[in-house]
């Protein structure tokens, strides 16, 4: 069976969990409220709902939600929870489709108001007000971000797997690699994934001068612009390494943020930066665009790997660009 796509199915789908959420919330506090004087099953229907979501709904609106009429609310909700189910059965079969062990699961809405990014502990270059480098991003919710890099390997499938799984991530390509076959990314940016900025060249940027890197990240900026019609605000230095003359040659090319990363996936295993060797809340999660030359294993297989990790620790991949 092929998921039919919608044409912003994560805006869709968080919105209509928002509203699912106050119906439910709705529901739960027209039945509690009752005390059993409600239409039958309502309650039910509504705590049946919420377990089927696999504790997906935000939590602690019940006792803030409006009262809304019993008819109308049941109705919406039958509706709504029929709506999820199909949904999820449609996520689920994706999931076995495309070999995963489990379905992933799905984020929380966006934050109204994105965290304020500081600068890693360690990381600093001395001067608070360059772009901030960061592994995490401030959050309690438990999401973390799938960034791809570099741009060698242009996997189809690659594309049409992360679009049926609607799982979201970030790229961050560098030119000599994108410029193979800027069509690629297009399609790419055309499925609703941001493109940032990872340099012209992919050089070890703290043996550059500041105007070199400037070239490095300003050119980069440009193509991506020329190519793909927006100017990256994310940048991440090639090999993780910089200076202060990268974060300042950054910020004088338009750039907000250095996102690095706390874990890095493969097809066959995750490496980790953190000593407890597993995920947190926020966490940033690195990959490659690199094939069976370059590893064991597809871009799927990678993907495989790293869904079942993230989704057995429990966390949904978020869309970057949401918090940051
Ligand atoms: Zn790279």
């Amino acid at each position: 069976m092929q998921l039919v796509r919608q044409k912003r199915p994560s805006s869709v789908n968080r919105i209509n969990r928002g509203v699912a959420a106050v119906l439910l919330a709705a529901a739960l506090g027209t039945a509690c409220a009752a005390e059993g004087a409600g239409p039958p099953g309502t309650g039910a229907a509504g705590r049946h709902g919420g377990q089927e979501q696999g504790g997906q709904e935000r939590g602690g609106q019940g006792p803030q939600a409006p009262q809304a009429r019993p008819r109308t609310a049941s109705g919406a909700l039958a509706a709504y929870v029929e709506r999820f189910r199909r949904e999820h059965a449609a996520r689920a079969a994706a999931a076995r489709r495309w070999g995963l062990r489990r379905t992933p699961l799905l984020p929380p809405d966006p934050p109204k108001v994105k965290p304020e990014i500081t600068f890693r502990k360690g990381f600093e270059v001395g001067d608070p007000s360059l772009p901030p480098v960061f592994t995490t991003v401030p959050t309690r919710d438990r999401v973390v971000f799938l960034t791809i890099d570099d741009g060698a390997e242009k996997d189809p499938e690659l594309l049409r797997m992360m679009s049926e799984l609607d799982i979201p991530y970030s790229a961050f390509l560098s030119d000599y690699l994108v410029k193979e076959d800027y069509g690629y990314f297009r399609r790419m940016r055309d499925l609703g994934v941001a493109l940032h900025n990872h340099t012209l060249t992919h050089p070890y940027m703290p043996a550059l001068s500041y105007a070199e890197q400037k070239h490095e990240i300003c050119g980069q900026q440009d193509v991506i612009e020329r190519h793909y019609g927006k100017r990256p605000t994310l940048f991440r230095p090639p090999y993780g390494n910089y200076d202060s003359d990268t974060l300042r040659a950054a910020r004088d090319c338009g750039i907000k943020a250095v996102p690095l990363w706390t874990a890095e996936a493969f097809p066959d295993r995750m490496e980790w930066r953190e000593w407890d060797r597993d995920l947190h809340p926020g966490d940033i999660v690195l990959t490659h665009f690199r094939g069976r030359g370059d590893w064991k294993g597809s871009m799927a297989d990678m993907v495989r790997q790293a869904m079942d990790t993230i989704t057995a620790r429990g966390y949904a991949v978020a869309r970057l660009e949401d918090y940051v």
